[in-house]
């Protein structure tokens, strides 16, 4: 199944080689929120996570976050990403593809320009590869999660997902 196979697979947001990733050319970084940046419904970017996001966007890369989650209009999340300068794409229905569509424009980027990192194979890195974007899988950041990625979980096992990820880039 090579929709459900991730380019490069890393424990985290901050193990994924951006210089690597820059060098391809990838321009634009489409970020899943939970359990990828901040963990399950726990909105917000921890000191370490706003550093890393706010060097790469220093270094020339676009930033959008792209989450089935339905934040609130007045949620503080979206100021502090708005003063960030980071996109915000919610509700976005991933595996489908519009809420990416939807983010690409907005950032009038080509998917081969954009690599999305996220921490499901059946949302994030599905939805990547059906849209021909460069997809990194990282390891989740904790275990708490919604009922649908709960089952979600069971079929990345059955489907062969492997435990704990090593930095191991895969050629595209
Ligand atoms: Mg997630």
């Amino acid at each position: 199944m090579k929709w459900l196979r991730p380019n490069q697979a890393a424990r985290s947001i901050h193990d994924v080689d951006y210089t690597a990733l820059w060098e391809r050319g990838i321009r634009v970084l489409i970020f899943d929120l939970e359990n990828t940046l901040c963990r399950w419904r726990q909105w917000g970017l921890d000191p370490r996570t706003r550093a890393l996001l706010a060097s790469l966007r220093e270094r020339g890369m676009r930033i959008t976050i792209l989450t089935n989650a339905s934040i609130p209009p007045r949620q503080p999340f979206r100021r502090e990403l708005e003063d960030a300068g980071i996109h915000l794409v919610d509700c976005a229905h991933k595996p489908l593809r519009g809420g990416l569509r939807r983010a690409l424009a907005a950032l009038g980027a080509h998917p081969s320009e954009a690599a999305l990192i996220g921490d499901q194979l059946l949302t994030d890195v599905l939805v990547g590869k059906r849209a021909r974007l460069y997809t990194v899988l990282v390891d989740p950041l904790g275990t708490q999660e919604s009922g649908p990625t709960r089952f979600n979980r069971i079929l990345e096992r059955i489907l062969g997902r492997r435990g704990p990820s090593r930095a191991d880039p895969d050629p595209r």
